[in-house]
C-alpha cells in the first residue's frame, strides 16, 4: 500500500465485487462478471467501501533472481548434457588416429621402416583424403568442439543452478528468533 493508489471492492447488481481503485473515483467501470456499466463513488464516498487487500506479494519477492538464475541454469545444464548426449552419437572420425597409431606401436621397427620406405610410401594410405572423408571428419571435429563447449554450458549451468540455489537457501531466510532460553545439555 505504499503507492498510495489503494483499491476498493465496489459491488455491482449481479453480486460480484468490482475492484476500483481511487484513480477511477467519479467515473464508470464496467463489471467483468455482468458487463454492466458501474458507477464509482466519489472519492470521499469510495473510502466508505469496503477497501479491498491488495493481493500479498509473495513472500520474499527480492529473491526471485535467484529463482531465475537457479531455473535457468538448471535448464541450461539439463538441455547441454542432453545435447552432449545426443552428440555423443555423432560420427565418428573417418580417419582413427588411435587406431593407426596403435597399429603403428603394435609393428616392429623394420616392419615400420619397410612399410615407409616401401610400398607404404606408395601406397592408398598415402594418398589425400577424399572429399567425402575429409567432411567426415571435420564434421566430427565440429561435433566434437560443440560437445566439449556443451559440456562448459552444462557446467556453467551447473554452477549457476547451485548459486542461485544457495542464494535461495541463504537469501530469505530471516533472522531467526533467537530463543531466549537457558543453554540445553548443561545441565550439571
Ligand atoms: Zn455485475
Amino acid at each position: 500500500m505504499a503507492n498510495g493508489m489503494a483499491s476498493y471492492g465496489l459491488p455491482c447488481e449481479c453480486g460480484a465485487e468490482i475492484t476500483v481503485t481511487a484513480g477511477q473515483a467519479g467515473g464508470r467501470v464496467t463489471c467483468p462478471r455482468c458487463a454492466r456499466g458501474v458507477a464509482v463513488p466519489k472519492l470521499r464516498d469510495l473510502a466508505t467501501l469496503v477497501r479491498s487487500v491488495p493481493a500479498a506479494e509473495p513472500p520474499g519477492g527480492t529473491w526471485r533472481p535467484a529463482h531465475a538464475v537457479t531455473l535457468l541454469g538448471a535448464i541450461v545444464c539439463a538441455t547441454s548434457l542432453a545435447a552432449a548426449a545426443w552428440l555423443g552419437r555423432g560420427p565418428s572420425a573417418a580417419v582413427d588416429e588411435r587406431a593407426l597409431r596403435a597399429a603403428v606401436m603394435a609393428a616392429d621397427d623394420m616392419a615400420v621402416y619397410r612399410g615407409w620406405s616401401g610400398e607404404l610410401a606408395r601406397a592408398t594410405v598415402r594418398r589425400p583424403p577424399a572429399d567425402q572423408e575429409l567432411a567426415v571428419l571435420r564434421q566430427a571435429r565440429f561435433f566434437g568442439s560443440l560437445g566439449r563447449g556443451l559440456s562448459v554450458a552444462a557446467a556453467a549451468g551447473f554452477l549457476a543452478a547451485l548459486a542461485g540455489g544457495g542464494m535461495l537457501m541463504l537469501g530469505p531466510r530471516r533472522p531467526a528468533a533467537v530463543e531466549a532460553g537457558a543453554p540445553v545439555g548443561r545441565q550439571p
